[in-house]
């Protein structure tokens, strides 16, 4: 079926080659890091292009940059879609640049069809979404989520040695044209395009994903302590080597948690033996586990047989073990009246779509928990990403922002044609 509005696929591709010139390196990927030069430029390029169509630019105290235009009913909360410029130190041109420029798109689109919106319909580009220059990522989502800076991100330091909100404020300052506005506000509602950033669509031969939600994430340190003794002096009856009983417990888990759930992930991705020695049975070993599933109640029957498993292995032979939770991020299940809207979309579109669960974080993550949010996902060739070499074909990203564009019309209701 013939859209309602129909975006302009020309313009979007050739926005992304103007994006993708800001920070542009030698591999064909972008360098444009949060809050640093590039990532500066890039904002002032979308609010150039918002003012030169008359639509407003705002920034908050976070410098999460936002572009309105205007609805019948200015009273209203807006209804945002966007996502992320900041990109990886050897990043792709996709990866959070699709999203937000797709968003210009809808609005620009919306405004040649001469359609009146009744909620007015925002655009946002959120800041540091990446986290690699600073930590944590979604650091711009996730304060206008909680409507204020926590405390202790005063200190946090780039990986440059620059000082966040010194480049903050350089971010702020940089972009005069744009009006202040307070952190955190009412929104009707939030959607995200983004890049799948895995090889599910593709592998399926599927152009769209409707994100149901994004699985939940521990991370945990495990220290097994047992004796360093000599290699070859010490018989197996006299050993507590930790080695052994690490082995025992990731050989039982990696047996069960991913092969009886499909749903789950379990990655060992750091091991490290102490002393370290080459004819030493090790004192201690310690591992990183990271475990991820779109449940809560599944993730803690994991994590509770992790730590059985580990404190089992430990016992039988004569270590003790200590586990440590760093990292615990909740599972977020997304909108639903969202998603029956993106589906209802999809259907009127005459594209194929497949719902599914984000492996990674997202901005929308945050603004899930203040607002309906969900997401849209576009394949990108190899499931690549965080990478010089990320790709997506043109069709894909002009169906994802026709996607966007018809999923908007459909949450925000009725339109008015005002020519
Ligand atoms: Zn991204």
């Amino acid at each position: 079926m013939k859209p309602s509005v129909e975006i302009n696929g020309a313009r979007l591709l050739k926005r992304l080659d103007d994006f993708a010139a800001i920070g542009a390196t030698p591999a064909g990927g972008v360098n444009r890091q949060a809050l640093g030069p590039q990532d500066q430029a890039a904002r002032a390029l979308l609010a150039d292009l918002a003012l030169a169509r008359g639509f407003r630019v705002f920034q908050d105290p976070l410098a999460n940059l936002f572009v309105r235009r205007a609805g019948k009913n200015e009273h209203l909360p807006p209804f945002l879609i966007g996502s992320h410029l900041d990109s990886q130190p050897t990043g792709g041109r996709y990866d959070g640049a699709l999203g937000t420029l797709a968003a210009f798109e809808v609005l620009e689109a919306l405004d040649d069809a001469g359609i009146e919106t009744h909620v007015p319909i925002e655009v946002v580009a959120w800041t540091n979404e990446e986290g690699s220059r600073f930590a944590p990522g979604a650091m711009g989502s996730m304060a206008f989520s909680l409507g204020h800076i926590p405390g202790d991100w005063d200190d946090i330091k780039g990986t440059d040695g620059v000082l966040w909100r010194d480049a903050l404020a350089a971010t702020l300052v940089n972009l005069p044209a744009a009006e202040t506005r307070p952190l955190g506000f009412p929104i009707a509602g939030y959607l995200e395009l983004h890049i799948e950033q895995g090889p599910s669509l593709e592998k399926e031969d599927i152009p769209i994903g409707i994100v149901t939600g994004v699985q939940g994430t521990r991370w945990f340190e495990i220290t097994i302590s047992g004796q360093a003794a000599h290699a070859g002096t010490t018989q197996l009856s006299f050993r507590r080597d930790p080695m052994v009983a690490a082995n025992a417990a990731l050989h039982s888990l990696y047996a069960t948690i991913m092969p009886e759930d499909e749903n789950a992930r379990f990655t060992v991705g750091r091991i490290a033996a102490y002393p370290g020695s080459v004819n030493a049975i090790a004192g201690s070993v310690s591992l990183s586990v990271d475990l991820r599933h779109p449940s809560s109640g599944n993730l803690d029957a994991i994590e509770a047989r992790i730590v059985r498993a580990f404190q089992a292995s430990a016992l039988a032979n004569g270590c003790t073990v200590d586990i440590r939770k760093t990292f615990d991020m909740s599972p977020a299940q997304f909108s639903e009246p969202l998603i029956n809207s993106v589906e209802h979309a999809a259907r009127h579109l005459g594209l194929a779509a497949k719902h599914m669960v984000s492996g990674a974080f997202h901005d929308a993550l945050y603004i899930a928990r203040i607002a309906p949010a969900t997401m849209i996902f576009v394949p990108c060739r190899d499931g690549l990403s965080h990478n010089e070499a990320e790709y997506v074909e043109p069709e894909h990203c002009i169906a994802g922002a026709q996607m966007l564009l018809q999923s908007t019309l459909e949450v925000t209701g009725t339109v008015v044609i005002d020519r």
